[in-house]
């Protein structure tokens, strides 16, 4: 395991425990969320080291990379999927002329080909094996499975986005400023992360399925994204909810709710579209509390 000494957003030293949340999906271990003193961040501490990390996603559950229909949640998952597909590139044609589009952590490489129907120029990074070879296949074109200063040309993407992807990176640091050497000034980069500050978040507590714990490294909420990037000297341009999140990810809560107490989920999936109604209610009405965000920061023009 890993000790985070420093916070990972402010770098101060001292973090007091948030959560014990277990992994529901793969390892059935205990892990501590702790939260930075001074600026609130939440973050898994310890946390297995990066070369031990791999294990944690091996999980037929782990539907991200996967194909797979089987079962009533997978099957939601891939028709939300597809409706969410055609939001983002709607989103991404909003945001900038077409050009050079990076994916880091492209999965399957969905987006991506949409994007490239779309009339975008796509590159694409992806460290699992076979989430990249069916990316490849797809899309036509040759897929990094990791980032290096030197995979791509400085300044020449006009948006690079990270799809539920940030949360789960052990070199934070190292990686966002790679990742931005290569976008363009005046370019954008696009942040989805899961938001623990959502009433979603609030009602399932240690069971809300998106602190997905040790996969996800950090617990992001909107001041300390807005905090980190800015720190990296970019502007915050605008949040957007995603509504479809609060849904699903309440789903999967009580599916380990009902997992963990021996009792069946009818009922559980009920009350999860009930409580992915109601977050998403609160969301409008108190902005910033929505269920996963994206964050829309540009890189200035100097
Ligand atoms: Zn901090």
């Amino acid at each position: 395991m890993e000790t985070l000494n420093n916070c990972p957003v402010c770098k101060e030293t001292n973090f007091k425990p948030y959560l014990g949340c277990k992994d529901y999906t793969v390892s059935r271990e205990t892990f501590t969320i702790v939260q930075c003193n001074s600026c609130e961040f939440k973050f898994t501490n310890p946390r297995p080291e990066p070369k031990d990390l791999g294990k944690y996603y091996e999980s037929a559950d782990y539907v991200s990379h996967s194909k797979s229909t089987k079962g009533f949640i997978n099957s939601l998952y891939h028709i939300a999927k597809h409706y969410s597909l055609l939001k983002k590139i709607q989103l991404i044609n909003s945001l900038s002329k077409k050009g050079k589009i990076l994916d880091y952590g492209c999965g399957t490489g969905d987006f991506l080909n949409n994007c490239k129907v779309a009339g975008w120029e796509v590159s694409g990074i992806e460290p699992n094996d076979l989430a990249r070879n069916i990316a490849k296949e797809l899309l036509k074109s040759e897929i990094n499975s990791e980032l290096s200063e030197n995979s791509f040309e400085k300044n020449s993407f006009s948006i690079i986005t990270l799809w539920h992807v940030l949360e789960h990176i052990s070199e934070l640091d190292t990686t966002v400023e790679t990742l931005l050497t290569f976008l363009k000034p005046g370019g954008v980069l696009l942040i989805a992360v899961p938001n623990c500050n959502s009433y979603d978040a609030q009602v399932y507590g240690k069971y809300w399925a998106a602190y997905d714990v040790p996969r996800h490294l950090y617990h992001f909420v909107p001041k300390t994204t807005e905090k980190y990037f800015k720190n990296n000297g970019l502007s915050h341009e605008k949040t957007l909810p995603m509504p479809l999140d609060s849904f699903y990810v309440s789903m999967l809560s009580e599916k380990y709710i009902a997992r963990e107490s021996g009792k069946s989920g009818g009922l559980g999936m009920i009350r999860a579209a009930w409580r992915g109604f109601v977050s998403n209610i609160k969301a409008i009405s108190k902005q910033g509390t929505s269920s996963s965000q994206v964050y829309i920061f540009k890189k200035g023009a100097f």
